[in-house]
């Protein structure tokens, strides 16, 4: 019944909030199923203890001369209860469900507590050790339920602060005590939530490299292409050019053809150690077996990028079916200097394809090239 009762309460605070709920329902309860699942052994040790610190404090007041059946021992002794009842019932329930009744019961033991401690604050005239449980059951509880969740609890700890602050007068010691739970139990929790961001920001990253890199060569893909290139046409300084070329192998289909795709994919992986082997060009793979180089050298210096045919045809890859008889490449290289960095990206790849066409045009395995 408590279980419905509060599974009732959250669609009532998700409905009239709904900007509290993060993910679609879906995806936020397999979330919550991973979370619970997680956490679910560190809760029962946790609980463990609190059960356990519940029976000596009742077993120490029945030590100073209160009764076995008094109110604040009976209430402690129904929330031991009910929370070990839980633990021992709830293996089989099913993430979400068990969320639900851990806070049903979470609940239960703070109000149970709240109860034991007005009761032996009456009985002795002043603080007993009801306050410091029910903190470290609703701060202890906390990292795995969501803000409405949290919410409900946060209300239940304010009355029942509320009741230490009217019903009895505190004294230094036991401030500190609420002080140290406290800070223990936000450390631990804090942990939780620090580890939690860092594993979706390592997961966001991942996501992020996998999407702008290659499967096949580990090189950049055209889609974090432009924005890249974009970056260094602005970024270019006066006394400074950039050279942009498109590299394209020749007689590749045949190379396919004669030799299987699998042995063109290990060429297309030489191509691409070849062409990152320079650390300062940014080298992407436009798609099949066409490579964008970039490189920024100085305005009197020539480009590096029109030696690659002569560099790849000397690494001396077979290829029978090429008048070759090796794997080369062609290349075509635009190279502008600082007035002419108001071009476009596109029409910088338009004049590099032009100048690859020439070179194919020409017989192939060498370089066209054109100063802006
Ligand atoms: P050209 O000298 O005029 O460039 O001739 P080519 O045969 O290289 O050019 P074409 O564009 O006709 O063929 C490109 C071939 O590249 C066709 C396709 O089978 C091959 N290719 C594209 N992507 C891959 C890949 O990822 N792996 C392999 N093995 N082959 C690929
Ligand atoms: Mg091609
Ligand atoms: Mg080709």
């Amino acid at each position: 019944m408590l279980v419905r009762f509060s599974k009732r309460l959250m669609q009532l605070i998700t409905r009239l909030f709904p900007a509290l709920s993060y993910l679609d329902p879906a995806s936020e309860a397999a979330f919550r199923c991973h979370l619970v699942n997680s956490a679910r052994q560190g809760t029962a040790r946790l609980a463990l203890v609190c059960i356990i610190l519940m029976l000596v404090f009742s077993l120490t007041d029945i030590l100073l001369g209160d009764d076995w059946l008094s109110l604040s021992n009976s209430a402690r002794y129904l929330a031991a209860l009910s929370v070990a009842l839980y633990l021992g019932l709830s293996r089989h329930l099913s993430g979400e469900n068990w969320l639900q009744g851990w806070l049903a019961v979470s609940a239960l033991a703070i109000l149970l507590l709240a109860v034991t401690f007005y009761a032996s604050a009456r009985y002795y005239g002043r603080l007993g050790e009801g306050g410091p449980l029910v903190v470290a059951f609703a701060i202890a509880a906390i990292p795995i339920f969501h803000l409405q969740q949290k919410l409900l609890l946060w209300a239940l700890l304010l009355s029942s602060v509320a009741f230490i602050k009217y019903c009895t007068a505190t004294d230094t010691g036991w401030s500190l005590f609420y002080l140290f739970i406290t800070i223990t139990l936000c450390l631990s929790w804090q942990r939780q939530y620090d580890k939690l961001l860092r594993s979706q920001y390592k997961a966001v990253r991942l996501e992020q490299q996998k999407a702008e890199t290659d499967q096949l060569t580990g090189l950049l893909n055209r889609r974090s292409f432009e924005q890249r290139l974009a970056e260094k046409l602005a970024g270019l300084k006066p006394g400074e050019q950039l050279s942009l070329g498109l590299l394209d192998i020749d007689y590749f289909k045949r190379y396919n053809d004669h030799y299987g795709h699998l042995d063109g994919d290990l060429v297309l992986v030489n191509v691409a150690r070849l062409l990152s082997a320079t650390p300062d060009w940014l080298v992407v793979r436009f798609g099949g077996e066409e490579f964008i180089l970039i490189e920024q050298h100085a305005l009197h210096q020539p480009t590096r990028l029109l030696q690659l045919p002569a560099q790849l045809a000397k690494l001396a890859l077979p290829h029978h079916s090429s008048p070759f008889g090796v794997v080369t490449a062609s290349i075509g290289v635009v190279t502008l200097g600082g007035q002419a960095t108001l071009l476009t990206s596109g029409e910088l790849m338009q004049q590099a394809d032009k100048l690859l066409y020439q070179a194919k045009q020409q017989g192939r395995n060498r370089a066209c090239s054109q100063q802006l």
